[in-house]
């Protein structure tokens, strides 16, 4: 069996026994992995993918995604408005929503081919300068903006914790503020730290070397 479908397993089993939380969904991230290593993965039947540029998502899975249909493909990196068309035709999720500008563009361009891409707004939780993401602070006012004023389908956060500090706390936090706003859905987690994002009620998790390997 491919290397990639036994860490996928092991993934699962680790969570089945350390978290409460069985029904989280795991995205396979991956980004800088050629098709030949994300094959094996489809062929086994996983179907949630990540990938954190539009030009390499483009041409890794525009065929694949015709082949196979229920592949749903997460755009899980920074998205540049002159690149929202491209992005909502080819991804399902896109997870870094977080400026007005970038909103607004998805509601045109996802009019014009009639899709209703679901969306993550990414939130600066440990408020670092570098970061994307809004502050917790701006953050009910800018949905309320993307759901009254440009109809988008806002279906939860998303966030990138700092390196250093407690994850714990940083999840804890995310898990309030998508309560307060009364979403469904959690995107953090990645191969350090999944089983503690799982357990603070994270129900999207990203993971990408812990399932393809290391990256260059
Ligand atoms: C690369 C990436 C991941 C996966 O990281 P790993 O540590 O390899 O699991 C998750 N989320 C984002 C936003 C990423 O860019």
């Amino acid at each position: 069996m491919h290397k990639s479908i036994n860490n996928l397993i092991s993934v699962k089993k680790e969570l089945e026994i350390k978290s409460q939380n069985h029904s989280a969904e795991i995205i396979a991230v991956s980004k800088t992995f050629p098709i030949d290593k994300i094959l094996p993965l489809i062929e086994y039947g996983h179907e949630h993918f990540g990938e954190n540029k539009v030009q390499e998502a483009i041409t890794k899975w525009t065929d694949l995604k015709l082949k196979h249909k229920k592949i749903k493909l997460h755009l899980i990196g920074k998205l540049q408005s002159n690149k929202v068309k491209h992005a909502v035709k080819i991804f399902d999720y896109i997870h870094s929503l977080d400026n007005i500008k970038l909103a607004s563009k998805i509601e045109v361009e996802q009019k014009k081919i009639n899709k209703n891409v679901k969306l993550f707004i990414q939130i600066n939780i440990g408020n670092e300068d570098q970061k994307n993401g809004l502050r917790p602070e701006e953050l009910k006012n800018f949905y309320s903006q993307c759901v009254n004023e440009f109809n988008l389908n806002i279906i939860g956060l998303m966030c990138i914790p700092p390196l250093t500090g407690n994850m714990k706390d940083y999840f804890i936090k995310m898990l309030n503020l998508k309560n307060s706003l009364g979403l469904k859905d959690l995107s953090m987690g990645m191969s350090n730290d999944y089983i503690e994002a799982a357990n603070c009620g994270a129900n999207f998790l990203r993971i990408g070397s812990k399932i393809f390997g290391e990256r260059n």
